[in-house]
């Protein structure tokens, strides 16, 4: 990543994928100046998903995110802004709160679904958390 860039995580769900929303989505975070760095569709292992999930290794529906996120394909994307811009914390507010009954419409978990489990968009949740992520489910020459 360029020193004076930030970048942040983000993923569309499976069901999301198969409602046809990815063109939505992407749109947001395009028309909002996110620059694309990587883009992907994948269908991912359990073992990858475990991986990405493990600081909710002991929540009591970590096995159930991770059977729903090994269930069909999912698009990874990493976006990034110039630093001081914060499309980490932007990102958040862009996509609402974790649970759609906490988020306000315009947002996409406000405007796009009602279940926490079905909750479309995982996003970075600060800086510090971004790299794992990203080199979890990106190699080097797959960032632009
Ligand atoms: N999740 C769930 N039940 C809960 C809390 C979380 O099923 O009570 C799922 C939800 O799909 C969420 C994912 O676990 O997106 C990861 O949780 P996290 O706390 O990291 O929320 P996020 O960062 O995605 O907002
Ligand atoms: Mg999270």
């Amino acid at each position: 990543m360029a020193a004076n860039k930030e970048c942040t995580f983000i993923a569309i769900k499976p069901d999301d994928v198969q409602r046809g929303l990815i063109g939505d989505i992407i749109k947001r975070f395009e028309q909002k100046g996110f620059q694309l760095v990587a883009m992907e569709c994948q269908q991912v292992s359990k073992e990858h998903l475990q991986q990405h999930y493990i600081d909710l290794k002991d929540r009591s529906f970590h096995n159930a995110l991770v059977d729903y996120m090994n269930s069909g394909p999912v698009v990874a994307m990493v976006r990034q802004g110039l630093k001081g811009l914060n499309v980490v914390k932007t990102g958040r507010i862009m996509l609402g709160e974790t649970n759609p009954v906490d988020s306000k419409p315009s947002t996409i978990k406000g405007d796009f679904c009602i279940q926490v489990g079905r909750n479309i968009c995982p996003g970075s949740d600060s800086v510090e958390s971004v790299e794992k992520p990203n080199a979890l489910w990106f190699k080097d020459d797959e960032q632009v």
